[in-house]
């Protein structure tokens, strides 16, 4: 059975201050749930939100991080940090990391490749812009990105991998895929990773979706077979939006 997962990525929101006080918020009014839920603090604020969290059942997960094990990289952070401070997850390919911070698909698949060598768990975004789901390209933009990145992995490593579907028009706009939109695509990435691997991997891989999810129509989409929950953004900055996200799964 693979795992149901709602994930909030606070991106570059929240001091030090207020993301204390919507974790306090968020372990005083988390639900019972079967899905495992997730917080991306921004770096400065993840070891305190680890300690923070530390008798919770809430998992603080990383925004990004480099693919070299360390060294001259000013700015950036290796998996041992992470790892260091008790953090075995992140997320890798977020669209805005591709758009602003040219991350191409291969230096994704570096940083792919990097998690997983320290046994970290990758949540991989990816998902086509407005252009692309226009003029009918999507799928075949979505399957090159999976491909890109993840395709020569060994079968066993799928077991480490998350995949959050995050169609760009869809992320920050206030317009969601339709929930048949998120089922078809979610449905096809499954299709193709059994093509790829095989289809018990695919059935396996929990697959997200992300792009405008709300209180409103999270129950909907989660609703949908092949949507096993969701990334979500704006939504998760306020303790009572992203509890009732979880509530709906
Ligand atoms: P929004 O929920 O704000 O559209 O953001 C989605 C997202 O990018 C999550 O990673």
């Amino acid at each position: 059975m693979r795992s149901k997962i709602v994930a909030g990525n606070w991106k570059m929101n929240k001091n030090l201050e207020e993301t204390e006080a919507l974790l306090t918020a968020l372990s005083a009014k988390l639900p019972d749930t079967q899905a495992e839920v997730m917080v991306a603090p921004t770096y400065v604020n993840l070891n305190t939100s680890v300690r923070h969290l530390e008798s919770s059942t809430i998992q603080v997960i990383a925004q990004n991080m480099h693919f070299a094990e360390n060294g001259a990289y000013t700015g950036e952070i290796s998996a041992d940090m992470l790892l260091h401070i008790g953090i075995d997850t992140v997320i890798i390919g977020h669209s805005e990391r591709r758009a602003y911070f040219g991350e191409t698909d291969e230096i994704l698949a570096k940083k792919v490749t990097a998690a997983l060598a320290k046994n970290m768990r990758v949540m991989f975004c990816f998902g086509e812009e407005l252009e692309d789901r226009k003029s009918g390209n999507h799928f075949a933009v979505v399957e090159s990105q999976l491909k890109n990145a993840l395709f020569s992995l060994d079968a066993g490593s799928w077991s480490k991998i998350i995949l959050a579907y995050e169609p760009v028009w869809a992320i920050g706009t206030g317009e969601t895929a339709s929930p048949e939109q998120a089922q078809e695509m979610h449905a096809f990435i499954r299709k193709t990773i059994a093509g790829a691997f095989d289809a018990g991997i695919a059935e396996n891989v929990t697959i997200l979706y992300g792009g405008s999810v709300k209180p409103a129509n999270a129950e909907e989409i989660f609703s949908k077979p092949d949507v096993d929950g969701g990334l979500i953004g704006g939504a998760s900055l306020n303790a009572d939006d992203f509890v009732a996200i979880i509530k709906a799964i």
